[in-house]
C-alpha cells in the first residue's frame, strides 16, 4: 500500500436510508450496510485521489484499529470499488455472443385490432378488415424454431401479440395444441401467454385459456375517465364500459394465474396512484403495471418532461405504499416496484437491457423474426425467418455492440448492470438508432433505483421474510458489509 490506493467511482454508489448508510456495488447489483467504520473509510477515499498507508493512520489513528481498517480496504478491494497500480485487474474481455438459447417466441397472430386506441404504437397496426392473420403453418414453423434454439431450455414460451390476439383464435388453439404435444414429445414444459384488450373475452375462451393455464395481461389505462381518454373504439367511442365489464368477468372466472393489468401513461395522464388503486382496489387485478410513452411516434400523445418528471415523483408516491404493505408482508401489486425489489433481491446484473433477439425473438404474419413484438411490421432489419433460422451473425454484431459500453454514457453508469443502455425500441422510436442508448431520461431512471435502494434495505431491515414470500428465493441475501461473489445473478 506504499505507493497508494485510489477510489473507483463508478464501482460504487451510496444511499442514506433514514439513519442508515448503504453501499450500491454496481459490478453485482448488490447492496451492503455500511457501518461507521466502513463509511469513513469510504470517504477518504472520495476525497483523496491516492490514499498511502501513512494517510490511513494518520487518520484513523486512535479511532479504529489498524487490523480492522485492513480488513475493510480488502473487502473494498475485492469489490473493486479501490484499486491499486498493483492490484489492477485487466479489463473484461468484450462480450462475444455465439449462442441464442431461445426461451420465447412472440406470435404476431394478427396485424389487425377491434379497437382504434389513439396512441398505439404498433408498426404494422391495421383495422380488422384489413388485418393480416398468421396461418398455422407459420405458427408451427416457430414452434418448431423454438425447440431447436431453446434445446438446452426445460421450460419454454409462447406469447400471443397482436393487435388484438383474440381476433385470431383459431390459430391460438391450433397453435397451443401443436406446442403442447411437441413440448410433450421433448420432455419440456411449455407456458402460454398473452396481452389483450378484452373486448373479445367470452366465458368459452376465458375457460380455455384458463385450462391452458395462460399468464394474461389486460390493456387497461384507469377509471373511465382516464381509459376512455385514448382507449377508444374505431368509431372514436371509449371502451371503459365493456373492458370494466369483461375484465370483471375474467377476473371472477379465472383461477389459473393471477391476471395483471398493463397501463399506457400519455400526454395528461401522470397520476399513478389513482390509477392504480381503481385497478388494483376497485376491479381486483393481482398487479398493476406502467407503461410511459416518452417516445411514440405520434408525438402529441408523448408525456413532456414536466409529466414524465411527475411521473415519476407519482412513482414514488405508489412506492411508499408498497413499502408499507411490504412491511405488514403484503405485496400492493405495483409491478414496476416489484421488478425492482426482484432485480435487487436476485442481485441482477445485465449486460443486455432485455432478452430482445437472445432469450426471445417475435414472428410477424409472413414469419420474418424480428428483435421483439415492438418491432414486428418497422423498417428494422429482419434477422432470419422460420424458413431459413435466425441470422446470427448480424443478430449477434447488434447485440455485442449493445453490449460493449465503451464510448457510451452508460460506460460508467451507476445503474448501468440494471438498465444497460435501455429498451431497443425507445432508441429506434427516438433516435431512429437501436444502437443508441435511451440518454432521454437517465437522470430520472437513476433517481429512480435510489428511491428503490431506499425502499429495499427498510423492507430488508425491518421485515426480510417479505422477500422470501414475495419474491423468488433464487439467491442470498446481502445484509451484512462482507462481499458475497456468488450472490449475484447473470441476467443477459
Ligand atoms: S441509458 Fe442512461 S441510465 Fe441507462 S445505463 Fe445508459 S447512461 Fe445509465
Ligand atoms: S426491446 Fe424494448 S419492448 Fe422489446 S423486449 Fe426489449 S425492452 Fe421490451
Amino acid at each position: 500500500m506504499t505507493t497508494g490506493l485510489q477510489y473507483i467511482a463508478q464501482n460504487a454508489h451510496d444511499v442514506i436510508v433514514g439513519d442508515k448508510r448503504i453501499l450500491f456495488h454496481i459490478p453485482t447489483t448488490s447492496l451492503f450496510d455500511l457501518d461507521e467504520m466502513s463509511g469513513d473509510i469510504l470517504d477518504l477515499f472520495k476525497e483523496k485521489t491516492n490514499v498511502t498507508q501513512s494517510d490511513m493512520e494518520l487518520h484513523f489513528k486512535g479511532r479504529y484499529a489498524a487490523d480492522q481498517v485492513k480488513g475493510v480496504v480488502e473487502d473494498f478491494l475485492d469489490m473493486e470499488i479501490i484499486k491499486g497500480d498493483a492490484l489492477l485487474r485487466p479489463a473484461p474481455p468484450k462480450i462475444k455472443i455465439e449462442n441464442y438459447p431461445l426461451s420465447t417466441i412472440i406470435l404476431n397472430v394478427n396485424t389487425g385490432c377491434n379497437l382504434g386506441c389513439t396512441y398505439c404504437y404498433k408498426e404494422d397496426l391495421t383495422t380488422p378488415v384489413k388485418g393480416e392473420l398468421m396461418g398455422f403453418d407459420v405458427a408451427k414453423k416457430s414452434i418448431d424454431l423454438l425447440l431447436r434454439e431453446g434445446k438446452s431450455r426445460d421450460r419454454v414460451n409462447v406469447v400471443f401479440f397482436g393487435g388484438e390476439p383474440l381476433s385470431n383464435m383459431p390459430l391460438i388453439r391450433a397453435a397451443v395444441d401443436y406446442a403442447e404435444s411437441r413440448c410433450q414429445e421433448e420432455g419440456k414444459k411449455v407456458d402460454f401467454s398473452l396481452t389483450t384488450n378484452a373486448t373479445l373475452l367470452t366465458e368459452d375462451i376465458i375457460d380455455y385459456l384458463n385450462d391452458h393455464k395462460f399468464g394474461i395481461a389486460i390493456s387497461m389505462d384507469g377509471p373511465k375517465a382516464i381509459h376512455d381518454k385514448n382507449r377508444k373504439t374505431i368509431g372514436g367511442k371509449g371502451t371503459y364500459d365493456v373492458v370494466s365489464k369483461k375484465a370483471k368477468m375474467l377476473l371472477e372466472r379465472y383461477t389459473a394465474r393471477p391476471v395483471g393489468a398493463r397501463v399506457t401513461l400519455t400526454a395528461g395522464v401522470v397520476d399513478v396512484v389513482s390509477i392504480h388503486n381503481h385497478l388494483k382496489y376497485d376491479l381486483g387485478f393481482a398487479e398493476v403495471g406502467f407503461a410511459p410513452v416518452t417516445s411514440g411516434d405520434m408525438t402529441l400523445y408523448n408525456l413532456s418532461n414536466e409529466e414524465l418528471y411527475d411521473v415519476f415523483q407519482n412513482m414514488k408516491k405508489l412506492g411508499e405504499h408498497y413499502l408499507s404493505e411490504a412491511l405488514e408482508n403484503r405485496n400492493n401489486g405495483f409491478s414496476n416496484m416489484h421488478q425492482m425489489m426482484t432485480d435487487l433481491y436476485e442481485g441482477t446484473k445485465k449486460s443486455l437491457p432485455c432478452g430482445a433477439g437472445i432469450g426471445l425473438l417475435a414472428v410477424d404474419h409472413e414469419g420474418d423474426l424480428n428483435l421483439c413484438h415492438r418491432f414486428t411490421g418497422s423498417d428494422i432489419e429482419k434477422y432470419g425467418s422460420v424458413d431459413t433460422g435466425i441470422k446470427k451473425k448480424e443478430l449477434g454484431a447488434f447485440l455485442e455492440g449493445r453490449a460493449d459500453r465503451e464510448g457510451t454514457g452508460c460506460k460508467t453508469c451507476r445503474i448501468r448492470n440494471l438498465c444497460s443502455g435501455g429498451c431497443y425500441h425507445e432508441s429506434y422510436a427516438t433516435y431512429d438508432d437501436i444502437n443508441m442508448p435511451t440518454y432521454h431520461y437517465c437522470d430520472l431512471m437513476r433517481d429512480w433505483i435510489d428511491f428503490g435502494i431506499g425502499v429495499y434495505s427498510k423492507i430488508l431491515h425491518e421485515n426480510p421474510r417479505y422477500f422470501e414470500q414475495h419474491v423468488s428465493p433464487r439467491t442470498l441475501l446481502n445484509t451484512g458489509r462482507t462481499f458475497n461473489p456468488t450472490a449475484m445473478g447473470e441476467n443477459a
